[in-house]
């Protein structure tokens, strides 16, 4: 969050405010009281003038109503010895002039050279003619102030003249007065300095207590702005301060309310959030859900595990492309019709089936929310049901063959070949052939099928395994009359080895007889057993020298059914199931079977088996 400059801050507003406030009735009362101040002022200043001059001009008037005689005082001098008795502070010039405007005396502070000559100035007219004239206020050369003020002096009138009262007052001279005003206005600019420095006073006292008021305002505002940024970033565990019942207070327990609520919401929201995920991140199916338009907004990790894609590197991303099934469906909507789709994943030998359910989210009265998508891991499920559905068909195929060679060959007896002696026996011997390896196949069948069964148990037992070989081997030298030879590389030692000997049996049959089948005639099948003891286990080897098997297909001949060449193995009475049971039963007593192959020059089959160190129950 920004912070609030200074300049910005409502603190600055509202000491500018109280200033302003402040400031204005402080400039309407101080000019009101300025003005008042001086017009007091001067109206004092100048009744002082007036009470001074006063007294002078009764004597003033006394002097010019007097009867002069020759040798007598004249008026001038008269003027004069009474203007040398007077003292006015203040008046700086005072002239004593008559009615012909000429100057008969002045005090001694005024300038004397004055004194006799003519002064005709306007105010001292009007002052002669009518008895007085307004003052003036002049600035002299220095740049003083001064008031001009004129006063008429008149005709005394004699106890006769009082009686007639209609006579008229005669102005016979006028007092001419300039008195400074220095002293008024520098009193009236000491009171406005007094007045100023109070306003400054008592403005900084108003800003500091406004900065003080601002502060009591805007601290809890700043705190709650403080306290919303921490509430901002998801923690509730701060409250702020309530400094008062006022508005702003009140508002501070509005805000510890709302961030109580929001904390109980917040827990809530994160509680649901945490089982959402945990419920998300357990589950085996992957998870992803879109918003109305297909973008993905979450996907769980088995999700992300089955995809090979992070959440980040798919959010947002349309699901028909994530899950690469744009091709099949043309719009997100199309999904509606959906219930689930398989998409192969598969990567060269990395086989991957994903099964896709899709549920469309909607609230009730509300518009379509967005999709579910839940995704399993069916590649082993796939895997096994094709398998299943080979398996039926090839063993419905190896049925019907010899089923159907059959059929032809009794339909061919039934019609008469019965009575040809020559073909009669052969076609019987046929039909029995065929028979005898449906029974062969039918037995391996359910051989297969017992395996295949959980409940299925070997019987196994300790074993000298040498001993055992050779009893079986034994059996199938002594039926091939020297067709092939047989060398035999065994250990002189007993090996012991914890086995089921009909099972062992079995496989050691299925090996070797088709080491017989598939060696030429006079080829030698060479034995070769061997006890690896560091990795504790005995090597089972039977090698000829037969047709051999290509490379690519070394692995495919322990698969149920699969055949090399599958008519050459038909017509030498194979099932093509024999080295997939020997798989299965290898595997059942821990060990492993492998085949190695020269094409034309022969093959080997090799398989382990653990040995027993220490002789152990039987295993049932
Ligand atoms: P079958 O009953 O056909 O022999 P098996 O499961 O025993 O079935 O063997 C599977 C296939 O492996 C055979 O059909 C054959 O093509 C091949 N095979 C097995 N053993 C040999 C061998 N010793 N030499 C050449 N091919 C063999």
């Amino acid at each position: 969050m920004k912070q609030v400059g200074f300049f910005q801050s409502i603190r600055l507003k509202f000491i500018i405010i109280i200033t302003l406030l402040l400031l204005f009735p402080i400039q309407v009362i101080g000019a009101y009281f300025s003005q008042q101040l001086e017009t007091k002022l001067k109206e004092n200043f100048e009744e002082s003038i007036t009470n001074n001059v006063d007294i002078l001009n009764i004597q003033l008037e006394q002097a010019f109503s007097k009867e002069r005689t020759e040798d007598g005082q004249t008026l001038e001098e008269e003027v004069q010895s009474i203007l040398s008795d007077f003292n006015a502070d203040n008046i700086t010039e005072l002239l004593v002039i008559n009615s012909n405007m000429r100057v008969i005396g002045a005090t001694e502070d005024t300038d004397q050279s004055k004194v006799g000559k003519r002064l005709p100035l306007p105010e001292i007219q009007r002052t002669l003619m009518l008895g007085g004239a307004e003052p003036d206020t002049k600035v002299n050369q220095q740049g003083h102030r001064i008031m001009v003020r004129t006063y008429p002096i008149y005709q005394e009138k004699n106890n006769q003249d009082k009686e007639n009262v209609e006579q008229q007052d005669v102005v016979v001279g006028v007092i001419y007065i300039k008195a400074s005003l220095e002293g008024v206005y520098g009193q009236l600019q000491d009171i406005n300095r007094i007045f100023a420095n109070g306003t400054f006073l008592g403005v900084s006292i108003s800003v500091l207590l406004g900065i003080v008021i601002a502060r009591t305002i805007t601290k809890p505002i700043t705190e709650m702005r403080k306290h919303a940024k921490i509430m901002g970033a998801g923690d509730f565990s701060q409250k702020v301060n309530v400094y008062g019942q006022d508005e702003i207070g009140q508002l501070a327990v509005s805000f510890n309310e709302l961030n109580d609520k929001l904390k109980i919401s917040q827990a809530t929201t994160e509680g649901e959030r945490r089982k959402l995920s945990s419920v998300l991140s357990n589950m085996t199916e992957g998870v992803m859900a879109t918003d109305h338009t297909g973008a993905i907004i979450l996907m769980n990790e088995p999700a992300s595990r089955l995809l090979g894609k992070e959440i980040e590197d798919v959010q947002g991303e349309s699901l028909l492309n994530v899950l690469s099934i744009n091709d099949r469906l043309d719009n997100i909507t199309d999904l509606h019709d959906k219930e689930s789709i398989i998409i192969d994943f598969s990567e060269g030998d990395q086989q991957l089936l994903l099964k896709a359910s899709f549920t469309v989210v909607q609230y009730e009265m509300e518009e379509m929310n967005g999709y579910i998508t839940v995704l399993s891991d069916v590649t082993e499920q796939e895997k096994i049901e094709r398998e299943r559905r080979e398996f039926v068909a090839n063993v419905s195929h190896e049925l019907r063959t010899p089923l159907t060679t059959m059929k032809s060959y009794l339909e061919t007896l039934t019609e008469g070949a019965w009575q040809d002696k020559e073909i009669a026996p052969r076609f019987l011997d046929v039909t029995q052939n065929e028979t005898e390896r449906m029974i062969r196949l039918v037995n391996d069948l359910l051989q297969l099928s017992k395996m295949d069964n959980k409940d299925y148990k070997l019987h196994k037992e300790k074993v000298n395994f040498i001993g055992f070989f050779r009893t079986v081997a034994e059996r199938f030298e002594i039926n091939q009359d020297d067709h092939i030879h047989f060398e035999h590389h065994l250990p002189d030692k007993e090996v012991i080895v914890w086995i089921d000997k009909d099972k062992m049996t079995q496989v050691l049959d299925n090996i070797i007889s088709n080491a017989i089948k598939y060696s030429p005639e006079g080829g030698t099948i060479t034995f070769h057993l061997e006890v690896k003891k560091q990795q504790q286990k005995l090597h089972i080897s039977i090698s000829d020298e037969g047709v051999g098997i290509p490379k690519e297909k070394l692995e495919k001949i322990f698969e149920r059914f699969y055949r090399v060449d599958r008519a050459r193995s038909r017509n030498l009475g194979g099932t093509g199931l024999g080295l997939a049971i020997s798989r299965e039963m290898i595997d059942a007593h821990g060990g492993e079977i492998w085949a190695d192959s020269k094409e034309g020059e022969g093959t080997k089959v090799t398989f382990t088996l653990p040995l027993l160190k220490q002789p152990q129950g039987d295993e049932e």
